[in-house]
Parts: structure tokens; sequence; C-alpha cells
């Protein structure tokens, strides 16, 4: 890559140095690095392998035997490569010999490697023996020209397999690497001296070393527990200094008179529950203290959140204050509005929804109207509702914002998506001097220390019980020779008045081959590997046709997901709320909130293909009514551990039992959605890691409590700040 005469001349790199920019690097590296975002020396210092594969096994030739893996070292004895007329293909050919005796390599359609190896060379071959026609030969082998300085990179060790793009191999970029490695300054290292040695992690240039070129498996691991220590001490870092600057802020005091208070209470159709009524406590609490509320509500699907929620508005009403109401999708925040206006139908607050297609008011007595969004706009503003719902239009910034203005923005309350809002808050309080109260409602039962490592700024109260008198849902895993039955029970159900959701994973049959690349590194279990279970994945277009041409000619079909309109999505799920359709086969798209009291089936197709909390949500989706309900979880696969997976839906009595469990079998991605994939990779995984999180807390805690703007520590202040831009915090 560089010229060898520049070579001794080239003074050290700077890290941050544009890798386009520095002469010598070839044009087709850098658009390759650059596809895999890696702009600079740095990013390409922490691009990361995601696995290593071990060739520290040494062997003499002779001792080679089939199947195995090891690594060879010899001296190349012929070199020999030729075109293999049927198939067009480049074959090279190699013999190495050591001292016990030789091995025969064969590479397919890799012509430079004929070109690199010649006789005499002193090389190692790394791979597995296979045994052909012809006997036992190294097929494809990683290979190394030994005999310079330093240790091998490609064999003979634990060797670094990277996210890799066309045009760009593991190789290559390990070569990369270690070049720039020899030739770049040192980096600063972010992490305090003391800190790090608390925490026993190395320095960061020395865990780079170690993390590319691992000596052993110990320093690979060492080396990661380095960085993603490093993520979650940031993580904690903002969300430290997140809270403490809010804590220095106003918020309106809402202050609730017992009596009233009761009352209300008193008038709803049922008692809340022990677990609804400790975090209303909870919310309370917090919103008294003239402070702005920072909190995670959590619980189940069915628990009840949206009620406390409401409570809470009711109560910030009845001190003049307004809240912000906010739901995920139009469907949901109209739910919401018909929810709260009949459950306190004497509230004459005014409570308005404002989405893209719709504006309403209500001022009590169940008195809903339509009315214009100018109108909810001019009400809000001047105080007259009290409480405004919508989607999140309601606060984003920019052009997607409805443009909503309240008089006394006191509390804002977002359902169903974790972080969205605890920044946008500001836009409903721009000009005035006090910050709103925050609540946020999730059905993903995220585990306590997952939700200090990811929501460390927000407090948590958790809902962990259903409303007295469910009915419970009936889980059963179908094996495939039950499946006609299954649709029997299912047409019998419909018969009696009832529906049915089918949820597939994809929408439809795609030939994508499931290799990692950089998107999606971390989802599969090993690169490429197929596993029976994944041979077949059931998809909402095929199953349609199937159900509503051969199974259920006779019966309504209807298909939804997420390719489809926003408006098509809406008629098709009112249509299905309104009865007018018998069963929705359907992908992950119906997993939030909606509710659809008749529906008594929820059938999932593929199940092996979700998290366990995923399917406890989707099962959620039944049993809302009075009729009794059902979740049959449908697999192909043939493997017991599967089949013992998908019983644990039935078995578990919430959903943090089969969240705590996905984190241990699937990581943090699965629970936290793709909204949290921003996260790096290694923090990810790290989010398992219980003991480290708090190391990471209390060390953050630790620097915070005494110089919290961090002005002693100008490199972390500035690696927070970009950070923070990172994660969205700021
Ligand atoms: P989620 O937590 O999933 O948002 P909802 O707030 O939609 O749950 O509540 C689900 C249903 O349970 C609603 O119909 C609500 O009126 C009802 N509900 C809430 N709390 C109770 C309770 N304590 N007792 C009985 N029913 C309740
Ligand atoms: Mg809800």
């Amino acid at each position: 890559m560089f010229g060898k005469s520049k070579r001794d001349k080239i003074k050290p790199m700077k890290a941050d140095a544009l890798i386009s920019e520095i002469g010598g690097v070839n044009e087709k590296f850098v658009r390759h690095l650059l596809t895999l975002n890696i702009r600079t020396i740095r990013d390409l210092f922490f691009h990361f392998p995601f696995r290593y594969d071990d060739f520290s096994r040494v062997v003499p030739a002779a001792e080679l035997k089939i199947g195995e893996v090891a690594t060879v070292s010899g001296v190349v004895k012929r070199v020999r490569s030729t075109r293999s007329w049927k198939r067009k293909m480049a074959v090279t050919e190699a013999v190495v010999a050591d001292d016990s005796g030789g091995v025969r390599a064969v590479w397919f359609n890799q012509p430079f490697v004929g070109k690199v190896l010649k006789p005499g060379q002193r090389i190692n071959l790394s791979g597995k023996l296979t045994l052909g026609k012809n006997g036992a030969y190294f097929s494809a082998p990683a290979y190394e020209i030994v005999g310079g300085n330093g240790r091998a990179k490609h064999t003979a060790g634990l060797v670094s397999v990277y996210p890799e793009t066309r045009g760009l191999t593991s190789r290559g970029i390990r070569y990369l690497i270690n070049l720039f490695l020899n030739r770049t300054e040192k980096l600063p290292d972010t992490i305090p001296e003391h800190i790090r040695k608390n925490a026993g992690l190395p320095e960061i240039n020395d865990a780079l070393r170690k993390i590319h070129f691992p000596e052993s498996p110990g320093e690979a691991e060492e080396a990661k527990k380095r960085f993603a220590f490093e993520d979650l001490f940031l993580m904690q870092l903002a969300s430290l200094s997140e809270k403490l600057k809010l804590s220095q802020c106003r918020a309106y005091p809402i202050e609730i008179n017992a009596a009233d208070f009761k009352t209300r209470l008193d008038s709803l159709p049922f008692e809340l529950t022990a677990s609804q009524k400790k975090s209303l406590a909870e919310i309370l609490n917090d919103v008294a203290r003239g402070r702005p509320m920072n909190r995670l509500l959590e619980g189940d699907v069915g628990s009840g959140k949206t009620v406390v929620a409401a409570l809470a508005a009711l109560a910030a009403a009845d001190n003049g204050f307004q809240t912000a109401f906010m739901a995920p999708t139009e469907i949901l925040a109209r739910q919401h509005f018909k929810t709260l206006t009949k459950m306190f139908p004497h509230f004459e607050g005014g409570i308005g929804l404002l989405t893209g297609s719709e504006a309403r008011i209500c001022y009590g007595h169940d008195l809903e109207s339509a009315s214009t969004k100018a109108v909810v706009k001019k009400e809000a503003k001047n105080g007259h509702l009290k409480i405004t719902i919508g989607t999140h239009s309601l606060i984003a910034k920019g052009k997607k914002s409805t443009g909503l203005e309240l008089n006394k923005p006191a509390l804002v309350v977002v359902d169903e998506q974790h972080r969205f809002g605890v920044n946008q808050r500001q836009t409903l309080a721009s000009g005035k001097k006090t910050v709103p109260h925050f609540l946020s409602m999730s059905a993903t039962p995220i585990p306590r220390t997952l939700a200090l490592a990811v929501f460390g700024d927000l407090d948590l109260s958790i809902i962990d019980e259903l409303p007295k008198g469910r009915k419970k849902i009936l889980t059963k895993v179908v094996a495939p020779e039950n499946r006609n039955k299954a649709y029997d029970f299912i047409r019998e159900q419909i018969k009696k008045g009832r529906q049915a959701f089918v949820i597939c994973p994809r929408i439809e049959q795609t030939t994508d081959d499931q290799r990692p690349t950089a998107g999606n590194i971390g989802k599969f279990p090993a690169a490429g590997r197929r596993t029976p279970a994944n041979l077949e994945i059931k998809s909402v277009k095929e199953e349609y046709e199937k159900l509503s041409k051969k199974v259920f000619p006779d019966l309504k079909i209807a298909m939804l997901h997420g390719k489809m309109k926003a408006k098509e999505k809406e008629e098709i799920m009112k249509k299905f709320a309104g009865g007018k359709i018998d069963v929705l086969v359907s992908t992950s798209v119906v997993e939030v909130g909606v509710d659809v009291p008749n529906a008594t089936i929820m059938m999932i197709e593929s199940a092996d293909r979700f998290g366990l909390a995923s399917l406890h949500q989707f099962r959620g989706r039944v049993g809302r009514g009075e009729h009794q309900s059902f979740c049959l979880l449908f697999t192909d696969s043939v493997f017991e551990t599967t089949r013992k997976r998908l019983e644990a839906v039935s078995a578990a009595k919430n959903g943090f039992e089969l969240a705590e469990r996905d984190l241990e079998i699937r990581g943090p991605g699965e629970l936290l959605g793709k909204e949290q994939s921003g996260l790096p990779d290694l923090m990810m995984r790290a989010l398992k890691n219980a003991a480290l999180i708090k190391e990471a807390r209390r060390e953050a805690e630790k620097i915070i409590a005494k110089d919290s703007s961090l002005k002693q520590y100008p490199l972390l202040q500035n690696r927070l700040l970009k950070f923070k831009e990172k994660i969205h915090l700021e």
C-alpha cells in the first residue's frame, strides 16, 4: 500500500486523519471502508471483530487430522494455478511441507494466491483438513508468509473476524488495522487512570491491540470488557448529568386534594390494583415537588397503565395545568381519547384529540364532538383544554410537528416509546421557566439492571400484576402434525363470533442469505450457519394466500404489514376492530396496544423466530374481553430446546420473567427494540453484565459528585458530548 521508499519516512499519523487523505491508500479500499462507515483511522480502530477464529493449534503436517482445525508451518514446495475448464474457475494448488511431511492446499477463485505464493517461502496455513477425491487437503486455508517480525496476523493464533463488505475481507481489514496501529500516534485514554485501575481495565492502546490481535482468549475478553465498560460508563455519566441538570430546573408542582382524589378513584368502574396504587403514589409524589419528574412506568400489556397516567393528568388539570398525552399511532391516540372520555365522563377540564387526520374535543358528559385542528390548537394554547392526546408529532421537533402550544404544560405522557420525548418535552415549554414532568409508559418489561443501564436518568415504577378476574390466556405450542386441528378450532371460534390474529415473522419470502454484515451483526449465532429452523420462515403474503384460498375460503381474511401505507393499515385495523374481518394475518406491526376485545385467538407462525418477550406482547393482544382467549405457537423447529423455550411462554407468570430469559438467550437488542439499535454493539452485549453495569454506575456517581461538569477531565467531557449526540440525549 505504501511505496517502499516512503515507508521509513512516514511520521506517526493522527488518529483523526481521514483515511482518504492519507497518500498511498488504495482508492478502492477507501470506498469499501466508507460503506462500513469508516472514515478516520480511529473509526477503523473501533471497527471491532465479532468473533475470533482459533488457529492457535500448530501441528506437524503429519499429525493433521481430517475435520480438525489447525495450523501448519512449513515451506512452499510447489504452486500451480489452473483453470477448471468445466466450471471456468481458477484453481490454485500448493504443497507445503515441514520436517514431518507435506500437505496440499487448494483455493478456488482466488487467483491472486497463486501470484503471492512462491516455492521456497516459509508460510503458515490455517484451516480445516478435508478429505477429497485425491486425498486430504486444506480447503481455502488462511495463509501467511512468515519470517518478518511480530506475531502472525492471519494464522497460527486467534484471528479476528470482522463485519465485512463486498471487496473488503477480514484479512484486508486486519492488514489495515495492523498497519495503522504501528504508524499512528498513541490515543489518549478517556477513562481516568484511577478508574481504570479500580476496575482492572487495560489502557486504551493496549486494549486496541488486544481486541484486534489477542495472544489469548483472556486478552480478548479483557479488551472487550474495557470497551464495554467505557460505553456503560459514558451512558451513566450522560444519565447522571441529565438527572442533575433536571434537578436544577423548575416544574409546576401538582398537588392533590385527598378527598377529591378519593371521590374520583371511587367513581372508577374498578378498584386499582396494589401495584397501580403504588405506581400512582410514586408519580404523584414526584410531581408534587416542583422539580421535573422523569419516570418510566412499566407494566405488562393489559396491566392498566393508561388509567394511572390519566389520573396523573387529571391531577394536573385540577391544579389548572395541562398535559400532552402521546401514543405511537393514530389508532392508539383515538383509543386513549375514547378511554379517557368514557372513564371520566364528568371531567369538564376538556380533553382534545389532535392527529394528522382527526381533531376532537370533549368537555365532559361524554359529549365529544368533531372539531378542527385549528380549534383544538387554539383551545390548547389558551389553556382551556387540559389534556391533549395525539401521536408523537404533538411534540416532535421540525416538520412533523403539529405545532401544539400549551399555556401551562405541566406533564408529558408518552405511551410505548421509551426514549422519545425526554428531550422533546422542552418544545412544549419554549419560552417558559418550567420544564414539564415526564412519564413514559412501556409494556416491554425491561429488567431493572438493564433499565438502569439504558434509562439511567429515568426513575422506574413497575406494575407487575394484572387486574383481578382476568381469564388466563390458554397458551399451547402446536406441533406441525396438529396444524389442521388448530385450523378446525379457529373455525369453530369464528363460528361463535370471535376473531383471530395470525402473526408471521416476514412480509414475504426472501432469499437473503443470512450473512452477518455491519448492519445485522449480532443477530446471528455464527456466520452464515443455517439451522433447520430458519429454512422456512412463514410470511404474511403466503399465509394470507393460503388461508383465504384454501383453508378458510368462506371467511373474511385480511392482511397487515409494515410496507402498507399508514392509511391502509388504519383502515384494516378499523375494520378488524369493527368485526368486519374474521382473521387478520399480520407482521409484528400489531404488537403495540390495539384493543380488540372480540379477538380471542392469537396464532403465531414460526414462533421460534420471535423473542419470548415479543411473544408475550402478541399474546397480550387477545384476552381483553369477556371470552376465553387462546394463544397458539407454531414452530417447525426440530430442536427440543426451541420447544422448551416456547413452552416457557405458557408457564411464565408475567412478562418480566420472560424478559429476563430473553436477556440471557438473545441479548438486550430484542427487548430494547429498533430505536435503540444505535447503541454500540459491544455495549449491547455488555448489557447482559449486571455487575459491570453497576460498577460503571458507581464510578460515574463518584466522579459526578466530585466534579459534575467534568472540568478536571476535559477528554472525558469531550467524549461525553459526542456520546450524547450519538444516543440523541442532547
Ligand atoms: P396497558 O397497561 O396495556 O396500557 P390498559 O391501560 O389499556 O393496559 O388497560 C387494559 C384494560 O384494563 C382497560 O380496559 C382498563 O380499563 C382495564 N383496567 C385497568 N385497571 C384495571 C383494574 N384495576 N381493574 C380492572 N380493570 C382495569
Ligand atoms: Mg397501553
